[in-house]
């Protein structure tokens, strides 16, 4: 760059994330282009510094692609430039070593990468060093969350450790023009992991071309094994009815919605209907898998039987790139490998072992994966993300929470179950654990808090333990034995203030705000020892008093009554009309809602006038009883299954056709909506409506009901601002209606948008009120 007039020096400061995705190198490419010098440097969590002297003109220019061209994943959020008089002290454009900044958190890693375009094209191109090579990555893009051991991000704590650079890749790796500069995983078919192929009993087949084999295995209807980045994945043919039930029955899983696969955007049209929105999404580095509106055709139903969205992802590594090479198909169900009720497989050990008997054969690689991470599951309602699952591609990033103070571990709840860890103002989420009913999934949140608190460099006293108040949740256990070992106090939660204060806390509500708190899920312990789920709440962070909910109904042998939904009509209707009319109600039901007929009916009635029943207010399993009356469902083969239908039926219906008026009543202060009435007279209705309208007006009952109580609540107490949580909120309509009715009385509602609303939703609102009551 020749003197001339006009030479500056500029100051700039970029935020937001642009550690540990190549950045230092773009910026440094971009300095180069324009003859700027001086250097680029990390400043750990408050993003980078560049100080760069040249003509203005350039440094503008410069700044302009910088916005314009950062890589996708690196999420600019504030570019400052500040002018002073140049004094020509640099010689060159450097990229300097990291200065320590900002304490602890300083290292945030981001998660893992979909693989960028740039990589892609490589691994299609015959010229290229990296042509078919399944573990093609660069400083863009590839593993990051289940790459990572420890802190700092280097090769030799992450899962490369085992496999050293050859020169060429040291050569990529060392030079700053090239797009795989410092990056720590890179690596080429000369020095990586490689994939093998295996059949049933372990043994490796020798084959050529070991994608090719395993396309044409797949296309002959066997069930393929595939490792990827977070785990195991079971693939088979999702067009063939024959291969989804073999794949169902090895699985033991009857009606469980399998998740797909599709090589790209086309192939997914083909049998689902996709928004801008949701195009963007599945597109996106983060990779979900995203719940699509079902098309019908091409596709088998028994994939999602009875429902109306499917899952689908795009290929996120070049292993799902290789395997869709020779595989002219449009999907492929790749659902995780695991036994039921167990963590996701991630050894090839393991893989062999528990999916022995599952899996025909197994697509396995040398590659560690260090941290396990189920793909990720939403969908978008009303413009706003909907976490079914927060998982691969989300983790580790944090949520602001509005308390600048205190480290705390929350365990979260029993089902879907997510951990976190909050420190700093700042919570961070585990990876999905799973349903902790077991063993293993315990030991695999022991594991991902150590994990966690390792990376998140905590080494100072843990304030609190947050845990739920139910007495024999495993994640209660835990929370003792932790409060032991870290000889700190325990906050227990209650289930439905905890998802509320979720949706409230990554709104940013301030701490001293009161709020309306409506939870809507299956299952959550209730202070009066009865089984709470549809809820309005005053809330502050720190406590809540209930201000309304569902009538109670009883739930004669408990938990049956989630197994069996007709036993939950059942006893709803015993509230109201005499045996005889029940027997009438239910006749045709009987034989395929209860498995001992007629003998188990006597029981359910007894049981449900006897006073030592269990009683509810589950929004779930109102949804449930109508789901049976409507005979959509007599077995519950999974979590939600009765809902889910419900919501698939309801999109025949016209819920506006019924008109029932919705039914309040108030006890000492708190209102309490009627349902035993409702499903009575929705039998009534079944006569001369068709089954989908009754869907569609159950739902809309529900939904106008918890909101008209919410709103009597925020009349009586002056309080504007209404949370949104609880599972019940993956679905579409009640969230809809739920949204119109708030926003035509002027409330301002506050959505899940970060977190799920679900259960995995539930460690967020437990740390925030454990710091609330500490702090
Ligand atoms: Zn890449
Ligand atoms: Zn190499
Ligand atoms: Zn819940």
């Amino acid at each position: 760059m020749p003197f001339s007039e006009g030479l500056v020096e500029a100051v700039i400061y970029i935020t937001g994330r642009v550690q540990g995705v190549g950045f230092r190198p773009f910026i440094y490419r971009k300095a180069v282009k324009f003859g700027l010098r001086g250097y680029v440097i990390n400043l750990g969590d408050a993003g980078v510094e560049v100080v760069v002297e040249g003509a203005k003109t350039a440094i503008e220019a410069f700044l302009h692609e910088v916005k314009r061209d950062s890589p996708e994943v690196s999420e600019i959020r504030g570019v400052t430039a500040s002018y002073r008089p140049y004094q020509g002290r640099f010689k060159e454009f450097k990229i300097e070593r990291s200065r320590e900044v900002g304490g602890r958190l300083s290292g945030i890693f981001p998660p893992d990468i979909g693989i960028c375009r740039e990589c892609i094209k490589d691994i299609e191109n015959p010229e290229s060093r990296w042509y078919n090579y399944p573990f093609t990555a660069c400083a863009w893009c590839g593993p990051r969350f289940t790459a990572i051991k420890a802190l700092p991000y280097d090769r030799e704590r992450t899962h490369m450790a085992d496999f050293p650079m050859c020169e060429l890749c040291k050569r990529d790796y060392h030079d700053p023009m090239n797009r795989r500069f410092d990056a720590q995983g890179i690596t080429c078919p000369n020095c990586g992991p490689k994939m093998t192929l295996y059949d049933a009993d372990g043994n490796p087949l020798e084959v050529e071309d070991v994608f090719k084999t395993a396309s044409e295995l797949l296309l002959n209807g066997y069930i393929v094994a595939v490792k990827g980045i977070g785990g195991v994945h079971l693939a088979a043919l999702a067009t063939d009815d024959e291969v989804v039930m073999e794949l169902r029955r090895r699985k033991n899983r009857p009606y469980q919605p399998f998740s797909l696969m599709s090589p790209n955007i086309e192939a997914v049209r083909r049998f689902a209907v996709i928004t801008p929105e949701e195009e963007a999404i599945l597109k996106s580095w983060r990779k979900p898998i995203v719940l699509l509106r079902k098309r019908g055709g091409v596709i088998s139903e028994l994939v999602a039987p009875g429902l109306s969205h499917v899952g689908v992802m795009l290929p996120y590594t070049g292993i799902h790139l290789m395997l869709f090479k020779h595989l002219p198909e449009p999907a492929l169900i790749m659902t995780s490998g695991n036994r039921s009720g167990l963590p996701m497989c991630v050894t090839n050990k393991a893989a062999l072992e528990e999916l022995q008997g599952i899996a025909d054969y197994f697509l396995l690689h040398n590659r560690e994966i260090i941290n396990r991470c189920d793909d990720s599951v939403l969908k978008i309602i009303r413009g706003k993300t909907v976490f079914l699952r927060r998982s691969r591609g989300y983790v580790p990033d944090p949520i602001k929470v509005p308390f600048k103070r205190g480290v705390a571990i929350a365990l979260g709840a029993e089902l879907r179950n997510v951990a976190a860890i909050t420190i700093e103002g700042r919570c961070f989420p585990t990876q999905y654990l799973g349903d902790m009913t077991n063993l293993e999934v315990l030991d695999f949140e022991r594991e991902a808090i150590r994990r966690f608190l390792k990376l998140l460099k905590v080494t100072c006293d843990m304030d609190v333990i947050g845990c739920d108040l139910h007495p024999t949740y495993l994640t209660s256990q835990l929370a003792e034995e932790m409060s032991r070992d870290f000889n700190t106090q325990i906050v227990r939660s209650q289930h439905h203030h905890a998802h509320v204060t979720s949706a409230a806390a990554e709104n940013g509500l301030a701490p001293d705000e009161l709020f309306i708190g409506i939870a809507l899920d299956g299952v959550g312990y209730g202070l009066d020892g009865a089984i709470w789920g549809g809820e309005v709440l005053l809330a502050d962070y720190s406590t809540f008093e209930r201000k309304g909910h569902l009538e109670y109904l009883p739930m004669p042998g408990g938990d049956l009554c989630t197994l069996y939904p007709l036993r939950m009509l059942i006893a709803a209707l015993s509230k109201v009309v005499s045996e005889d009319e029940i027997r009438d109600i239910t006749a045709n039901h009987i034989s395929r809602g209860l498995p001992h007929g007629e003998m188990e009916l006597q029981i359910i009635l007894k049981t449900s006038r006897s006073r030592d029943v269990i009683v509810t207010s589950s929004s779930g399993r109102f949804l449930d009883s109508i789901a049976a009356l409507c005979g959509l469902c007599y077995r519950r083969t999974y979590e939600g299954e009765p809902a889910m239908r419900l919501e698939a039926a309801a999109m025949k219906g016209d819920p506006y056709r019924i008109g029932i008026p919705i039914e309040l009543s108030e006890d000492k202060g708190v209102y309490i909506l009627k349902t035993s009435n409702i499903l009575l007279e929705l039998s009534e209705r079944l006569k001369e409506f068709s089954l989908f309208d009754v869907a569609a007006f159950g739902q809309r009952y529900l939904a106008e009901g918890i909101a008209e109580m919410a709103s009597r609540v925020a009349e009586d107490e002056g309080v504007r601002k209404v949370a949104l949580s609880g599972g019940v909120f993956a679905n579409g309509f009640i969230t809809e209606y739920i949204l119109d009715y708030l926003s035509q009385r002027n409330l301002e509602v506050l959505r899940h948008g970060l977190v799920p609303p679900g259960d995995g939703g539930i460690a967020l609102g437990q740390s925030v009120i454990s710091l609330a009551n500490v702090m």
